[in-house]
């Protein structure tokens, strides 16, 4: 299938006399049109909860769009659970799925109410230490080890993932937090990334409530919820074919009526703690050709890099890129797209076809709206973009200000350095 931006060339050029490049631009219409879908596959599902997993993208003007449509947040660190607090999230809008989790994160987000997604048996004792007594209600991560098989072959590996308990000892932590009180169980689970097939929500709920129905019968324990986690994937190529989130509701609904229906399990509440899916496709980097240089290869120069998006370099990660204004010329030219970092890995294309570039030209480069901006960093001194949503009526919001020198340096200003840089 052929990719298209959201934007046209016309309206980058306006956003551009506002907002230099480079940023990243996020598509409201596509994000609502989304998160309604989502909604509607799993609205057969009387608790039915999405957790936008914060991570992927920590906008709170993106996140409150997210929250007309009832999802909450997923959070996985003390500054995420600060931004869903000062969103008026609390209880049972906010999971709090960490691991390795410092003991002040953990009492924070009992303060808030937060449900508590614990990542490790030796947790449970941790956590009591910190609250004195558990809250009523508790979730675990739960690993089964191996790899994750499905019909087109293994997905991911979870054995050699650091996450979760095993499954004896998720029975054994059933077990000691409804000795201590716990009344309600949820049952956590992420097996494999971006998949990008209707399969994997399905395949992963039936061995959930397969586990869910024995934890019941063994441990009689109150199943309260089962969390799908994140992990939907999203086309990040051409060739792929989009997941149907309505096929995967429906698949999800199929095995909820085979396995936990029948066995008296027809009250579970099914979550799920989506944030590529939710984001990623809706958003995008927008940056200009500035250099053109030809060596033993022929590189494109932009003035955005990896630490606009990380991706490419960190996971060889494939982002369509679109030249604006040749979406219908053809890809007669092999380029590298460059950043202007000092590491050969600032690459955000290799040898990819694409039509004549010339410099001044913008560039979009896709599905950049989870995973993206977020991952942002400073090295070499690069300051993170700005980022601006387009909203359904074609105004465009400014949703975060681009980083100044002064924010790079304001971990420095309590030293007399501070005082000597000059800041326009
Ligand atoms: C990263 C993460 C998610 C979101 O994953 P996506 O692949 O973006 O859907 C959800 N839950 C947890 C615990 C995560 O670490």
């Amino acid at each position: 299938m052929k990719k298209l931006p959201f934007v046209t060339k016309e309206k980058i050029e306006e956003i551009v006399k506002e907002y230099p490049t480079p940023f990243h631009i996020y598509d409201e219409k596509g994000i609502r049109e989304n998160a309604q879908a989502v909604k509607e596959a799993f609205a057969w599902n009387k608790g039915f909860k999405e957790y936008f997993a914060v991570k992927a993208t920590p906008n709170p003007f993106l996140i409150n769009i997210l929250r007309e449509y009832g999802c909450g947040c997923d959070c996985s660190s003390m500054t995420e659970l600060m931004l869903s607090k000062a969103l008026g999230m609390s209880g049972q809008d906010v999971m709090f799925s960490s691991n390795d989790t410092p003991a002040e994160e953990y009492e924070y987000a009992a303060k808030m109410g937060a449900v508590i997604n614990l990542d490790d048996i030796t947790h449970i004792e941790f956590l009591e230490e910190i609250l004195e007594k558990l809250p009523e209600t508790m979730s675990c991560r739960y690993n089964p080890g191996g790899v994750f098989k499905m019909s087109n072959g293994i997905m991911d590996n979870p054995g050699d993932a650091k996450y979760g308990f095993t499954t004896e000892q998720l029975f054994e932590g059933f077990r000691m937090m409804k000795e201590k009180g716990v009344k309600r169980f949820g049952i956590h689970a992420f097996l494999a990334s971006n998949t990008v097939t209707n399969e994997y929500y399905p395949q992963l709920a039936k061995q959930l409530f397969e586990l869910a129905v024995e934890l019941k019968e063994k441990i009689d324990v109150e199943i309260a919820f089962i969390n799908l986690s994140g992990g939907v994937g999203i086309p990040y190529t051409p060739d792929q074919e989009p997941n149907d989130i309505r096929a995967i509701g429906e698949g999800v609904r199929k095995v909820y009526e085979e396995v936990l229906v029948p066995a008296g399990l027809g009250e579970v509440a099914i979550y799920t703690e989506m944030g590529r899916f939710m984001m990623g496709p809706y958003g995008a980097l927008v940056t200009k050709a500035i250099h053109e240089k030809h060596t033993y290869k022929d590189y494109i120069g932009v003035d955005a890099c990896a630490v606009n998006l990380m991706r490419p370099a960190m996971y060889g990660a494939y982002h369509h890129i679109t030249v604006l204004g040749k979406e219908e010329m053809p890809c007669t030219h092999k380029y590298d797209i460059t950043g202007s970092l000092c590491e050969n890995n600032d690459k955000f294309a290799i040898d990819r076809m694409l039509p004549e570039i010339d410099k001044g030209d913008y560039l979009v480069i896709h599905d950049t709206g989870a995973h993206g901006h977020a991952m942002g960093y400073n090295y070499n001194g690069k300051l993170r973009s700005a980022e601006l949503l387009l909203k359904e009526d074609g105004n465009v919001q400014l949703i975060r200000r681009a980083e100044t020198p002064k924010d790079y340096f304001a971990t420095l200003d309590c030293f007399e350095v501070f005082d000597r840089l000059e800041f326009e």
